[in-house]
């Protein structure tokens, strides 16, 4: 065992996250001095199964002593191990209930760090260290063009009108047209005399209070900048539904009014009819799972529907809402899953599911740009991150496009893992610990 690939410190500090909360940020350093750095941050909503899991992301302001006192902790139980791989210093995190710390957002953080650091030591990149999905392939840019629901004070019922630029070639081209389109819906509202404001996520503070009006000004702007909505650039939508539930019935905001379910489960089926919808996250609360699977029977073959709230990320829950045939596509957020470990074994309990899944930020977002290494790594069709605008948004993009010089190429996933062919998945494996 050579001394230099000990690990010598943890340290821990207080910083702010895009959102302007504090979030703890984690430095890990080997004894050869290679410093391994990231933060991350929670989301605004959190549904039931996040809800039972170890918060901690957000600090008090009477915090950072206790982070002194973390960090003193943690050098204590990581001080002069060896870590081979991954895997074991993920372990170590959970046998040592790191997360009763500082929650499951920097538990991911501190498992990154480690990988960060673990690249930096072997002059890789880090979507080489972590993974094989080879051959590399970029995922599908999910970007948020109106933002609503808790990210945009309830004013709008639907948390996020997305695009997914499903007819694009190439990595570089389908983060074109996501801008474009982020840009013709803005330069719409501008000449409708709107003033257009970002929500905390990056999209398009929402200005109707119809939802149909606003999916008929995104599909506008897919015009606007010569796209075909439907076939270039389909909309996706994360209703968020769990925020929308209220005494058994769906409240979309004082312009609708409250729905009983049958009325809502209407409501969208003819969204889906009437509008190029290829994604649909979360259109129900987690305890309307049989409305979800009449849904997603009406629609199989033509679009994806895609569990967050009422999964976070569990394999357990993964292999539940697969079975029971109430999804297909299933959301992966780091900071519900704790680790990298973790993550990857929730996309391959996915792919083993037959369920797409897709890789997911938070609304509150840190420096920290290392979503589009971890796509790469584990496969992942779909990357959503929030809008196209502010460069906590923007900077995992950008770190794609270095990625292009890396890779050599800006080559997307095959389409059909992203919206599969007939019902089916590709399979896959997904590899872990690639060089
Ligand atoms: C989401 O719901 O997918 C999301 C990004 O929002 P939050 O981080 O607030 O959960
Ligand atoms: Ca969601």
């Amino acid at each position: 065992m050579s001394d230099d690939l000990k690990l010598s410190k943890i340290t821990a500090r207080v910083v702010f996250d895009g959102g302007g909360n504090l979030v703890p940020e984690f430095e890990i350093t080997w004894s050869d001095g290679t410093v391994g750095w990231s933060c991350f941050a929670g989301g605004i909503t959190v549904g039931p199964i996040e809800k039972r899991k170890p918060g901690g992301d957000v600090i008090p302001p009477d915090g950072l002593g206790a982070m002194t006192e973390f960090s003193s902790w943690a050098t204590d139980c990581i001080q002069n191990l060896e870590f081979n791989d991954q895997s074991a210093f993920d372990g170590l995190l959970e046998r040592h209930n790191f997360s009763n710390w500082v929650g499951q957002s920097g538990c991911v953080a501190l498992s990154c760090a480690f990988a960060k650091g673990a690249a930096k030591r072997r002059g890789l990149p880090l979507y080489k260290v972590l993974g094989k999905a080879r051959p590399w392939r970029f995922p599908f840019p999910n970007v948020t063009i109106i933002g609503g629901g808790a990210h945009a004070g309830g004013v709008f019922p639907i948390q996020e009108i997305m695009v997914v630029p499903i007819g694009a070639e190439t990595f570089i081209e389908a983060l074109n047209w996501c801008k474009e389109v982020f840009v013709a819906t803005k330069m719409r509202l501008v000449r409708e005399g709107y003033f257009v404001g970002t929500t905390i996520e990056g999209g398009i503070w929402p200005p109707y209070r119809s939802v149909e009006q606003s999916f008929e000004l995104v599909c506008e702007a897919i015009s606007d900048v010569g796209l075909n909505a439907g076939t270039d650039v389909v909309l996706s939508l994360d209703v968020a539904a769990n925020e929308l539930r209220d005494a058994n019935k769906y409240y979309l905001g004082d312009f609708v009014g409250h729905l009983q379910s049958d009325s809502y489960f209407e409501l969208l089926s003819r969204w889906i009819s009437n509008y190029p919808i290829g994604f649909l996250e979360d259109p129900f609360a987690p305890q309307d799972g049989d409305l979800t699977r009449r849904l997603l029977a009406r629609c199989v073959d033509s679009m994806r529907i895609i569990a967050d709230d009422p999964v976070a990320s569990e394999p357990d829950r993964i292999i539940e809402v697969g079975a029971h045939g109430e999804f297909n596509g299933i959301l992966v957020k780091p900071t519900h899953c704790g680790s990298l470990t973790a993550v990857q074994r929730a996309v391959q309990t996915a792919f083993d599911s037959n369920l797409m899944p897709a890789l997911g930020g938070r609304s509150r977002e840190t420096e920290e740009h290392c979503m589009i290494h971890i796509a790469l790594a584990y496969g992942f069709p779909l990357l959503k991150i929030g809008g196209f605008s502010g460069v906590d948004r923007i900077s995992h993009w950008n770190e794609g496009l270095r990625l292009v010089e890396s890779l050599g190429h800006a080559e997307l996933v095959n389409v059909t893992a992203l919206i599969g062919s007939g019902s089916k998945l590709d399979s896959h494996k997904v590899v872990v610990n690639a060089e």
